[in-house]
């Protein structure tokens, strides 16, 4: 896979060329060969006067990586596993995997984990089996989390900037994408909210490569591939397909905050506005999973807000595919168990919370164009 394409693609830089110019029409019998699905394609439907909802979420954003990372404060143990960016909801069981590791050697007791988001979670049950007794404190709960508005691509990608990780953070990116993903394997299925789908990345221009190289991710991969012109309906030249999970996020986090107290864990509605407060627990053990909130608790000024928009239709069962790109801007479409999802933007930097409606009209406008001429 060419990572860095679909890095850009979803990092928000100017995704793919014009569409349609030179694509030839889609065949009107719609019997193009898929990868995976034995189904004809269908077209989702897609119109502004069918909106539900438009979300604003910020990613936990931070160019040199995430942060895990174990450090003595006072007489405490604190557990870092924050900053995932676009890719947090995919390296969940990953990188708390890492974050739980640094326990190793200790005698499990009373341990406290900070945030209830997919880090928090994931990080919960983990210790939970490692024999601790987890209770999570956190100001939002699972369903008013960054985590629970994640589009639910399994992809751990926009996570860093390549340009200023090291090579260090890339084989532990590449660690917990594995591990992630062998996780997840496991959870497929309505329970947990997981089902394998194809993915398609839209472009006018050719592929450089097929799915090589050293992209941990691209190799979890299945049916990896490029079409070319004619060969797939949609409105540009080329598109290269391949099989990952799509996970639903509210269905995912229920069942893990269930998971967590079934296990015995407890939840404690609290917010902390400094490390001393996050000190005076009573755990001598603390498992800091705050995503975007590790800025201002643990000050550091790395991590930066990625304000992402997406815009919420009624769900649509009969589309069966996610596509990445094909327009101006950046554009993805899932089709999840709880709404027909569009995205989206991706804009480093930005801490404003509002729906910035040029933006739904364009997300909106662009998917209606993908599937005009559409079997
Ligand atoms: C639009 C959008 C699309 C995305 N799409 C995808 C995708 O398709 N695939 C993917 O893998 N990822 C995706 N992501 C990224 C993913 O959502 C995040 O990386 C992930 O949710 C981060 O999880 P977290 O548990 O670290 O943080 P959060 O989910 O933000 O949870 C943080 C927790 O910490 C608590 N907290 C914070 N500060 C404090 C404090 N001071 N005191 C007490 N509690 C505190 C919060 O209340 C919350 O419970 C997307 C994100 C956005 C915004």
């Amino acid at each position: 896979m060419k990572r860095r394409r679909l890095l850009k693609a979803l990092g928000g830089g100017a995704l793919l060329a014009s569409t349609a110019a030179c694509a030839p029409t889609p065949r009107a019998d719609n019997t193009y060969r898929r990868p995976y699905s034995r189904k004809p394609f269908a077209a989702p439907r897609v119109s502004m006067d069918d909106v539900i909802r438009v979300v604003v979420g910020h990613r936990p954003y931070r160019p040199a990586g995430f942060v895990v990372k174990s450090e003595q404060m006072d007489a405490k143990t604190v557990v870092h596993n924050y900053g995932h960016g676009g890719g947090g909801l995919s390296l969940g069981w990953g990188s708390s995997a890492l974050a739980v590791r640094e326990t190793l050697g200790m005698t499990p007791g009373d341990v406290a984990v900070i945030g209830s988001g997919i880090m928090g979670l994931t990080s919960a049950r983990l210790l939970q089996d490692a024999g601790w007794n987890v209770t999570i404190y956190a100001r939002d709960p699972a369903r008013h989390t960054t985590s629970n508005i994640a589009a639910g691509e399994w992809g751990p990608f926009s996570v860093h900037d390549p340009s200023v990780a090291t090579e260090a953070f890339v084989s532990q990116l590449n660690w917990a994408a594995r591990i992630s993903h062998h996780a997840y394997t496991n959870l497929t299925g309505p329970d947990y909210g997981i089902r394998w789908l194809e993915w398609y990345t839209l472009s006018d221009a050719p592929f450089d490569s097929e799915f090589t190289g050293s992209d941990e991710a691209a190799k979890l991969y299945a049916y990896k591939g490029v079409l070319g012109p004619g060969e797939h309906p949609f409105p540009v030249r080329y598109v290269q397909h391949f099989v990952t999970m799509q996970i639903d996020p509210g269905v995912l986090l229920r069942r893990l905050v269930r998971d967590v107290q079934l296990a015995g864990g407890s939840f404690i509605v609290r917010n902390f506005d400094s490390v001393d407060e996050v000190l005076s627990l009573q755990e001598t053990v603390i498992f800091n999973c705050t995503g975007l909130g590790s800025r201002k608790l643990f000050g550091d000024e790395q991590l930066t807000a990625a304000k992402g928009q997406l815009v919420l239709l009624p769900p649509d069962p009969a589309v069966d595919y996610m596509t990445l790109g094909g327009g101006r801007g950046m554009l993805y479409m899932f089709p999840r168990s709880d709404v027909l999802l569009l995205g989206g933007t991706f804009k480093p930097g930005d801490f404003s919370t509002h729906v910035e409606i040029d933006e739904t009209e364009r997300i909106v406008a662009e998917h209606e164009r993908l599937y005009l001429n559409f079997g």
